[in-house]
């Protein structure tokens, strides 16, 4: 939270991102380069986090991480040891013990070792990347891993982590149908994770898959893609798990910690290439981003105090230039109907709508006054909740078009 000068009375959040892979899926559009599990990089990178981290959390006064999260990429690529070393150097590091600490995992690298060296350090979420176990739709999309690996690390992170864990699937898939799409459900609810993601595959410019028209032409037609996700979703809830954001659902109290303090729009930190932080002031209702460059080698090559920003609060000076060298962390302001218009794109993914206290808190104003005409024709069409201003179940269905309405509206308001 940010205090009235753009402090941030110590209280952050901390994402950490590994942008290493065993090879790179055709849909995957993150910051992620092919290593193999030796690579003398992987140790430099470890070594760099914990100095990027020690720095930071100083910079910025930091005195509360109430979650921390190690995403990628693939953090599980880094080997029992190395994970097991970076958690004991951020625990270390850390003001206090994050209530949350959740570390992404892909099959083919969380082994039993990975698996104990991460319940060992610390980690109270374990996030699996399932995908489908339909190998060939793996196959089609150039999915890393086999999927007959998956049964047995199912197991072993239930093992592990009991319902504290989350699985990712895919709808949409080429080569999925309902019957494939139901099997994949039924297999990954037979290991009841705590938490699962749902999401649409959306074939993104410039990934490899965007370029294989041989096949995209194996993708479901739109309405059945739309059909299988909604087959997905009746399933999750049907098994218990409630739609807590658009791709998000869980068993209650399974709740990712981390992601409700972005779809919050709360203050952030992040490490690593690519990786970005938010920092809000809530006397303003203004903000501050920063970007880290996506490229692991200059990452590597150059000195901690280049690699993150470096001033506390809204750091004006972190768009360092070196001697004609491209700074590495690339700063921007947010002014208000930026954040306003963040603030609905993030808190209208939830069934809950947007944090009423905190953007009136920021703005100065209710969000119902800053978009009556959106929130009066949507709730006319049934699609708002009487009780909030926050989409339906249906409602969240049509979430980009009642964006853009609310996004028109919010421009002359300020
Ligand atoms: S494993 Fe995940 S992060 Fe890595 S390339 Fe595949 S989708 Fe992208």
């Amino acid at each position: 939270m940010a205090g009235p000068e753009g402090g941030l009375e110590g209280l952050c959040s901390l994402y950490i991102h590994i942008p290493f892979c065993a090879g790179i899926c055709d849909y995957c559009d993150f910051y992620s380069i092919p290593v193999t599990g030796g690579d003398p990089r992987l140790d430099a990178y470890v070594d760099a986090l914990l100095a990027d981290t020690e720095y930071i959390l100083a910079a910025f006064g930091i005195g509360h991480v109430p979650t921390l999260y190690l995403g990628g990429g693939t953090p599980s690529l880094l080997g029992a040891e190395r994970i097991g070393c970076l958690l004991t150097g951020l625990l270390s590091l850390l003001p206090n013990l994050p209530l949350e600490i959740t570390v992404e995992a892909n099959p083919e690298s969380a082994d039993e070792p990975f698996l104990a060296a991460c319940h060992a350090g610390g980690v109270t979420r374990l996030s699996l990347g399932v995908q489908t176990f339909h190998e060939p739709s793996r196959r089609l999309v150039r999915r890393v891993g086999e999927g007959a690996l998956l049964p047995s690390r199912l197991h072993l992170v239930r093992e592990y982590f009991g319902a504290a864990f989350s699985a990712d699937l895919i709808t949409g898939l080429p080569g999925q149908d309902r019957q494939t799409l139901r099997r994949d459900l039924e297999k990954l609810l037979s290991y009841t994770p705590g938490h699962i993601s749902l999401y649409a595959l959306t074939v993104e410019a410039g990934t490899p898959l965007a370029a294989e028209p041989r096949v995209t032409a194996l993708l479901p037609p739109t309405d059945e893609a739309d059909r299988l996700w909604l087959m997905g979703r009746d399933v999750l809830e049907q098994a218990g798990y409630r739609q807590y954001e658009v791709s998000n659902f869980a068993l209650p109290g399974r709740e990712s910690r981390h992601n409700i303090r972005y779809w919050r729009m709360e203050n952030w930190l992040g490490l690593g290439p690519a990786a970005s932080g938010t920092i809000i002031d809530e006397g303003t209702g203004r903000g501050r981003r920063y970007t880290i460059a996506a490229d692991v080698a200059a990452y590597l090559k150059a000195p901690v105090e280049d690699r993150v920003p470096r001033e506390r609060t809204l750091f004006p000076e972190s768009l360092r230039s070196q001697e004609g060298k491209k700074p590495l962390v690339l700063a921007e302001d947010l002014d208000r109907i930026v954040l306003m218009k963040e603030s609905c794109l993030m808190g209208f993914r939830t069934p809950s709508g947007p944090d009423g206290r905190l953007f009136r808190r920021r703005f100065g104003r209710d969000i119902g006054e800053c978009i009556p005409g959106t929130l009066e024709r949507w709730r006319n069409r049934g699609l708002i909740r009487p009780d909030r201003p926050a989409l339906t179940r249906e409602g969240l269905l049509f979430l980009d078009p009642f964006l853009a309405e609310c996004f028109e509206e919010l421009a002359p308001t300020l």
